[in-house]
């Protein structure tokens, strides 16, 4: 099966690209992705404080706990919320995100950050947070598969984002056509040795599901 780089979408922070999108005026570009991944995808880069309205450069902006839970608030006037500034941006994107096969995000970005982003009370931090944006693709695209740019530098977390990109953009591809007993069964003959490779008792459970909804399909 071969699969057009231009029909792979992967969305990505945009300053990972070397946009000068960031807070300081600066970017994030990473060699890799920019020279090897941009091989295999086509990068949808957005940066979710840009996009919101906030200027290059800005002040900066971090997670704070808060009598109202986590907040999203300026650095240096705690009074300055734009929790609902960046939430209400994020809810503009779905004629995009909707599209995508992957996200590649920045790590430890108060909007960005897959997981772990440092969160305030009083001056002291610890690592509870998620992005505001990241925490919206999390809730609203829950099959997305999604990685921190620092995690890739891992070969075995590398290996396993572009293996489930990959399948993701099959598996879309394969839906938008009526799916059939022997399309289901051919999808998933071509996909169960991925699948065994990463936990055989998962693999043996979605080999009987495919089989009974198989046989659902076949009655109807
Ligand atoms: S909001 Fe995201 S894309 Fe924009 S500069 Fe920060 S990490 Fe980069």
């Amino acid at each position: 099966m071969i699969d057009d780089k231009h029909e792979i979408k992967v969305g990505i922070s945009s300053c990972l690209l070397g946009n000068e999108v960031r807070y300081d005026g600066g970017h994030k570009s990473n060699d890799y992705i920019r020279q090897t991944l941009s091989q295999y995808f086509e990068f949808k880069p957005f940066c979710p404080e840009l996009e919101s309205g906030m200027s290059v450069p800005r002040p900066p902006i971090q997670l704070r706990h808060t009598e109202q839970g986590i907040r999203c608030v300026v650095v240096k006037d705690h009074e300055r919320d734009v929790t609902e500034q960046l939430q209400s941006c994020n809810q503009k994107q779905d004629h995009w995100l909707g599209d995508l096969c992957g996200y590649i995000l920045k790590n430890g970005s108060p909007s960005c950050g897959m997981e772990r982003v440092k969160v305030y009370r009083n001056e002291h931090p610890d690592r509870s947070g998620t992005g505001i944006f990241a925490q919206y693709l999390k809730d609203h695209y829950p099959l997305l598969p999604i990685e921190e740019e620092g995690r890739l530098g891992d070969a075995k977390l590398r290996e396993n984002f572009i293996q489930r990109v990959y399948v993701y953009h099959r598996w879309k591809q394969f839906s938008q056509e009526i799916i059939t007993p022997s399309r289901l069964q051919t999808f998933h003959s071509q996909h169960k040795l991925i699948a065994m490779s990463h936990e055989q008792n998962m693999a043996r459970s979605l080999s009987q599901q495919v089989a009974n909804a198989t046989k659902k399909i076949s009655r109807k």
